[in-house]
């Protein structure tokens, strides 16, 4: 079920949707080729019952390299052969977007072709936006010259943390910023081609439902293997559906920073006609300073195009190793809860009343 590449994960969800007998509606990012020259789009594919009136949208690859997990759990989902005949019972389809992010996950990144986290980009651009100071001040330690850092670096950005806190600096760098198109955690100058995409189809797809959920599949944050739930949006209602363990980053109750613009926000955009809730799995994978020291390389890999090939590939190696844990049993929790929070979905979407 789970891929080493963006290429195999793809050829994968095309070979199982085939062997279910569903049909594909292929979204291809144009003009750039993969990491293997291979083409980069996302896949589409709509499950259970034609007439359905209620959703369950499930995205993986938001954050590129992230998509190994979440693509993992999309083919597992596909080949349960328990979910039909429930979808049928409880009158709620399903719509799986494989790699909405299909240039970071070939190239192992987090960003978009052009350097965007979609978590930051679901915002108006005609409008003022978000300042982050503190970000400002850390970039040109975060982005050094060289990778790995010098002792001078490391020094200077412990010696950040010892004053301001651990919490403050991950703020500061993880919050976003739109000011560093070379920086990151960058929301971007103009709305990315990913989140077009992801509007387009939650339009379409959207539109006749008057219930729609949302599971959004990432890595990164938390113990290892755990899938947190972070709600975007209506956390009574999300909390309705997948129990009272749904945190939400606007309360405080989440590992996660409040960001402008996630991806998520892209249903409340599109779908106002609607019952909404939509939660991000967060599945944990290595301490978070590491995590970041590999975001920092993510960034100046890729503005490091003439960086010896077997530096720039150990670096892939390592951040891939950061966001996907080569481990049966990781990979078995991935499904495990994937499963659970879909079936919690399922059941929530059939009783929202008075939709
Ligand atoms: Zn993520």
């Amino acid at each position: 079920m789970f891929s080493s590449t963006y290429r195999e994960a793809r050829q994968r969800f095309l070979d199982t949707a085939a062997a279910c007998e569903l049909a594909v509606d292929t979204r291809v990012l144009d003009g750039i080729a993969g990491l293997e020259g291979e083409t980069l789009a996302a896949d589409v594919v709509r499950i259970g019952p034609a007439d359905a009136k209620r959703l369950l949208v499930l995205t993986s690859a938001t954050h590129g390299i992230e998509g190994f997990c979440g693509s993992g759990a999309q083919i597992a989902l596909l080949r349960d052969d328990v979910l039909p005949a429930l979808m049928d019972k409880l009158g709620v389809a399903m719509l799986l977007v494989h790699a909405i992010n299909p240039y970071g996950f070939s190239y192992l990144s987090r960003t978009t072709e052009g350097n965007v986290d979609l978590n930051r980009n679901s915002v108006n651009f005609d409008g003022a936006l978000p300042q982050n100071a503190g970000y400002a001040e850390l970039h040109d330690l975060l982005i050094p010259a060289t990778w790995p850092p010098g002792e001078a670096n490391v020094a200077a950005i412990r010696a950040y943390i010892d004053t301001h806190g651990q919490w403050a600096y991950q703020q500061a760098v993880t919050t976003g910023q739109y000011t560093h198109e070379r920086g990151m955690f960058y929301g971007g100058a103009q709305t990315a081609w990913s989140t077009r995409t992801m509007r387009e189809l939650l339009a379409q797809y959207g539109e006749a439902c008057s219930a729609i959920g949302w599971i959004d599949f990432h890595t990164g944050l938390g113990p290892s293997g755990f899938g947190a739930k972070i709600c975007v949006g209506d956390v009574a209602r999300a909390r309705r559906w997948w129990g009272a363990d749904v945190t939400s980053p606007s309360d405080g109750t989440s590992i996660a920073a409040d960001v402008a613009g996630p991806l998520l926000d892209t249903l409340r955009q599109t779908c106002g006609h609607a019952a909404i809730a939509s939660i991000a799995i967060e599945y944990g994978t290595v301490p978070l300073t590491d995590m970041l020291d590999m975001l920092r390389a993510d960034v100046w890999v890729r503005h490091h195009p003439d960086a010896p090939d077997a530096l720039k590939a150990d670096i892939r190696r390592q951040i891939r190793a950061a966001f996907y844990i080569d481990d049966d049993i990781w990979r078995g929790m991935i499904v495990g809860q994937a499963r659970v929070a879909v079936l919690q979905a399922l059941y929530g979407l059939s009783r929202e009343e008075g939709y």
